[in-house]
């Protein structure tokens, strides 16, 4: 393949805005913004699990408080009943007067009973409600710090992107006056090479993979016409020779 010297030039040209092109893409994959946004995501997802349950921990108690304080009331009514019959003077057997007053007596205590089990169940809840304060308090800021994150994140893209459309409208200017089969070549290389299609020749080594040719290898390169398109023996990439090339 032939191509004018000045073309091979560009192709150096255009290498560096594809690297830079690159460069962009890569930190738009690798931005410490999108770690941060991963942790505080399973953050929130595990602490709104937490929440849940915590949520559910609270009405399973409040369920309990209600049949706890019915339990009492069921006594105390029954005891007040009794009550009333022995002040109604209308039991007036003395055997059913006393079953009465040993009836009251173990509701009495009964009642002292479930009293402290309501008790219990209230510290319980007072505990739970709190539990549920912190953790959506908890919910909430994780919210917010991903939120915050995120924000980061799109201001970020926003100005990579701004940056690699300024840089592909120049991709554009260089690549246009390049002839089509050397920017072909230079595109099929450059995806096989790791993102290098075209490296300059520096003294007597290849940019692109760093090797020193031999003196001999070096004058064969030397003996090619300017225009011919020379590859790297070693890395098959477009090997570019420019004022300072020495070939
Ligand atoms: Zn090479």
């Amino acid at each position: 393949m032939n191509a004018a010297p000045a073309d091979q030039i560009r192709l150096l040209d255009l290498q560096a805005i594809d690297s830079r092109l690159d460069q962009l893409a890569h930190r738009r994959r690798t931005l410490p913004e999108l770690a941060e946004i991963d942790k505080a995501a399973a953050d929130h997802a595990a602490l709104k699990d937490l929440v849940i349950a915590a949520q559910t921990q609270l009405s399973d108690t409040t369920r309990e408080q209600t049949k706890a304080e019915q339990d009492v009331e069921q006594v105390r009514a029954r005891a007040a009943r009794n009550q009333q019959r022995m002040d109604s003077g209308a039991v007036t057997s003395p055997r059913d007067l006393e079953n009465l007053q040993h009836e009251t007596g173990s509701l009495a205590k009964r009642q002292a009973d479930l009293e402290d089990v309501v008790l219990e169940v209230m510290e319980r809840l007072e505990s739970s409600e709190s539990r549920v304060t912190e953790l959506t308090a908890r919910l909430e800021h994780s919210t917010v710090v991903l939120q915050e994150a995120e924000a980061r994140r799109d201001a970020a893209y926003a100005e990579i992107d701004t940056d690699a459309a300024k840089v592909q409208r120049d991709r554009e200017a260089v690549a246009v006056v390049i002839p089509a089969d050397l920017l072909k070549l230079y595109v099929r290389l450059r995806q096989q090479q790791g993102g290098v299609g075209a490296a300059r020749l520096q003294q007597r080594r290849c940019e692109g993979c760093r090797v020193e040719f031999a003196v001999s290898d070096l004058n064969a390169i030397k003996a090619e016409p300017r225009d011919a398109v020379v590859r790297c023996d070693n890395c098959g990439r477009i090997l570019v020779r420019t004022a300072e090339s020495g070939a």
